[in-house]
C-alpha cells in the first residue's frame, strides 16, 4: 500500500481493511500490511501467533488442511481437544462425521480444504469471545482470498455469522445460497450439532446436495450419510 495512503488511513483511525485479493491486510492490532499470497507463506506469517489470549492454552495452532486447489472449502468454528492435540481441523468425532459427509459427496478430505474461523482452542471448548474473533478472523479471510474456491460451506452458526453477517441464525440460513466476497456460500449445521441431533442429517444432506449441484458432482449414493 502507498505509504501516504497508509498514513492517512491510520490518522483517521482505520487500522484494518476488509481482505480482497489485491489488498490483503493483517489483524486489527497490527499495522496495515499485506498478507502473503500463498497458504504456506501465510502459515509462516502467522507463526507462533500471540495476538489473543487463546495462545496461552493451546498445544497447536490449527491452521487448516486439504488441497490448495480445492473447489470446496469447509469453514467451522474453532479447534476442539482432538484438533488441538493433533494440529489438524475436524479430527475428533465431529470431524469423522464431516469426513463421512465428504466421502458421501464422492470426495476425500484431500480434495477439499477444511479450516476454522478461530485457529486456537478456546478453553473448555467455550464460544470464542468477540475480541478473539476480531484478532483471528483476518487469517481466515486471507485463507479464503488465497484459495478462492468455487463454493464455501459454512459449518454452524459461528462460521455463518463470520462470513455472512453477525445477525444470522443457522436455522434460518442453512441451505440458502449466499456469498462471501463474491464466492458462493451455503451454510449448514455443524457436525457436532448433528452428533447431538442426528435427525438433522437429512437437512444437511439436502444442503450438501445443493453444493454438489453447484460443483457438478454426481450423487454417488442418493442417500444421506
Ligand atoms: S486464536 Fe488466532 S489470533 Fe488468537 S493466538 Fe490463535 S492464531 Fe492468534
Amino acid at each position: 500500500m502507498d505509504p501516504l495512503k497508509r498514513l492517512y488511513l491510520e490518522s483517521i483511525g482505520v487500522h484494518y481493511l476488509p481482505c480482497r485479493p489485491q489488498d490483503r491486510t493483517a489483524a486489527p492490532d497490527q499495522p496495515l500490511q499485506e498478507f502473503p499470497a500463498d497458504l504456506q507463506a501465510l502459515r509462516r506469517h502467522i507463526g507462533d501467533c500471540r495476538r489473543c489470549p487463546l495462545a496461552e492454552g493451546r498445544r497447536n495452532l490449527v491452521f487448516g488442511t486439504g488441497s490448495p486447489e480445492a473447489d470446496l472449502v469447509f469453514v467451522g468454528e474453532a479447534p476442539g481437544k482432538d484438533e488441538d492435540l493433533k494440529g489438524e481441523p475436524f479430527v475428533g468425532k465431529a470431524g469423522q462425521l464431516l469426513t463421512r459427509i465428504i466421502n458421501a459427496m464422492g470426495l476425500g478430505r484431500e480434495d477439499v480444504y477444511i479450516c476454522n474461523v478461530i485457529k486456537c482452542r478456546p478453553p473448555g471448548n467455550r464460544d470464542p469471545l468477540p475480541e478473539e474473533v476480531a484478532q483471528c478472523e483476518p487469517f481466515l479471510k486471507a485463507q479464503l482470498d488465497i484459495l478462492r474456491p468455487r463454493i464455501i460451506c459454512a459449518l454452524g452458526s459461528f462460521a455463518a455469522r463470520a462470513l455472512i453477517g453477525p445477525e444470522v441464525r443457522i436455522s434460518k440460513v442453512r441451505g440458502r445460497l449466499s456469498e462471501y466476497n463474491g464466492i458462493p456460500l451455503i451454510p449448514t449445521y455443524h457436525p457436532s450439532f448433528l452428533l447431538r441431533n442426528p435427525g438433522a442429517k437429512r437437512e444437511v444432506w439436502e444442503d450438501v446436495q445443493k453444493i454438489m449441484q453447484i460443483l457438478g458432482l454426481p450423487d454417488p449414493r442418493g442417500q444421506n450419510p
